[in-house]
This record gives C-alpha cells, sequence and structure tokens, in this order.
C-alpha cells in the first residue's frame, strides 16, 4: 500500500489546488529518503508545478523550469496539503518530514511514520525509464504482458507484483486481479502466457473500479482531505481467508508466495 488507485486517487485531489503553483521553499529529511541518484528537493525553489500525474504506483510533479519529482509513498507515506478543508487529521509532527511552501501561503507536506517511501527528483522527463519500470495496465499491450511471462517459472502473483514488468500492482490489486480473470496464483507465468489478455482485462477492470471507489484503506493510506478509500468493502478474496467466495462459496486459502500472504478460492481459480 498505497497502489495505483490510491495513487491516482491522490494525485487527482492534489492537481487541482497545485498546479500553476510555485514553490517557495523545499526541504526533505532525513537524506536517506532520497532514491539513490536524486537531485535534493531545495533545487525546485522558484519553479512553478505544471502537472501532477501517476507512474505506476508514483505521484509525479513535473515543474517548469524542467524538473520532475518522483514521490514513493512506501508503506505508510501520506502526502497532505495544508492547511487543506479543515477536515485533516494530519500525522504526528513527528512523522512530518517533506515540507513545500506555496506561493499562495499553503504547504504540501510529506508524512511517513516508517520512512519505507522516497523521493527522487531528476531532469529526466521519462519517469518509467527513470526508475526503471514498466508500463502500468493500462498502458501496457497483451503481447508485450505475454512476452515478458514467457519462459518465467515464477508465481504469477510475484511476476504482478515485479514493478519491472508491470507498475503499479501491488499485494491487494495482484489477488484481486487474479481472482477477476479466474487465474491460480501460485501458476507460473509461462504457464499463463495465453491468458495474458484476460488477466490485463481483468487488472484494468479492477482498478478502474478501485479508482472509482477512490482506492483501499486497509491501514494507513488517506486520501489528501483525510477521507478513507471504499474499494476495501468490494475485495473478493483480499484479506477474506476462510470467509465463502463471492462466487461459488467455497472457503477462500490465503498462501504465502515469494513471501507475500495471498489470497484466492480453490475453485474459482485455476
Ligand atoms: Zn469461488
Amino acid at each position: 500500500l498505497p497502489e495505483l488507485p490510491e495513487v491516482e486517487t491522490i494525485v487527482r485531489c492534489l492537481r487541482r489546488p497545485l498546479v500553476s503553483r510555485r514553490i517557495v521553499r523545499a526541504g526533505l529529511r532525513p537524506a536517506s529518503l532520497y532514491r539513490k541518484g536524486s537531485l535534493r528537493v531545495a533545487a525546485l525553489a522558484a519553479r512553478a508545478i505544471v502537472g501532477v500525474e501517476r507512474a505506476g504506483k508514483n505521484a509525479v510533479f513535473r515543474f517548469d523550469p524542467p524538473g520532475v519529482m518522483v514521490v514513493n509513498l512506501g508503506m505508510t507515506g501520506q502526502l497532505v496539503l495544508h492547511p487543506a478543508c479543515g477536515c485533516l487529521p494530519e500525522a504526528p509532527r513527528r512523522h512530518l518530514h517533506g515540507r513545500f511552501a506555496l506561493d499562495d501561503g499553503t504547504e504540501l507536506r510529506y508524512y511517513d511514520a516508517r520512512r519505507f517511501g522516497f523521493f527522487f527528483v531528476t531532469r529526466e522527463s521519462d519517469v518509467f525509464a527513470a526508475l526503471g519500470i514498466g508500463p502500468d495496465p493500462f498502458d501496457a499491450d497483451p503481447r508485450y504482458l505475454a512476452g515478458k511471462l514467457a519462459g518465467r517459472d515464477a508465481a504469477i502473483k510475484t511476476l504482478l507484483l515485479d514493478q519491472r514488468i508491470l507498475s503499479g500492482i501491488g499485494n491487494i490489486y495482484a489477488d484481486e486481479s487474479l481472482f477477476d480473470a479466474r487465474i491460480d496464483p501460485r501458476r507460473s507465468g509461462g504457464s499463463v502466457v495465453r491468458r495474458a489478455e484476460a488477466l490485463l482485462s481483468s487488472a484494468r477492470r479492477i482498478l478502474a473500479s478501485a479508482i472509482a471507489h477512490k482506492g483501499s484503506t486497509i491501514r494507513d493510506y488517506r486520501r489528501p482531505d483525510g477521507s478513507r478509500g471504499g474499494f476495501q468493502h468490494l475485495h473478493a478474496v483480499y484479506g477474506r481467508e476462510g470467509e465463502p467466495c463471492v462466487k461459488c462459496g467455497a472457503a477462500i486459502r490465503k498462501v504465502v508466495l515469494g513471501g507475500r500472504g495471498t489470497h484466492f478460492c480453490p475453485r474459482c481459480q485455476c
């Protein structure tokens, strides 16, 4: 967490208030929050924000004069506009690590309790290339995905989490997409090459629905105004071990694949 739908929700919320604002002052610490090779955020002072986008699970801020800041929220990162709409329960101040003062008196803040997030400031405009990540499921071609799965012995679930293949999918949406596509998550990538198109369609359907419901709040994810997402109530398998499958009634199983808890229906998925 957060995955593609949560980051998409966040960038959509931040776009209108931030675009055309100018950075007055920027600070980030500790330095361990910078990805290797990143410029410092202070270099963004006096630049105007011209775009707020998403690349995979990353929020992307574009500037003029040209520059790019990528923010990956890790597990517990939160981007918050201060003061926002007044309904915001901000995280404790000790978790405040990034501050971007804007020319209208507001401030974009970055909170991160566990500090697994990262910042990457670069002059490189192709963020996907700079981060070494693949296209997200909305942009990927079925033949591209089939090519990446061909000959792979790793479990399809594990390959879906590999951001170098497809960006944006994490543990929740991998499990939900595989259920939607009726694919057993333990199958090898190579054994589902011919189902790549169906899998991609399922991933798009699940992600689009999650975006429409403003993401899934399991623990920490909040929208920038502090409210929760709503898609967690629509999970078919994730977090439902032992509960009946919504399609067939069989008990949802949980196994560990590639170190990640994986939920599936043993009857619907093969
Ligand atoms: Zn089932």
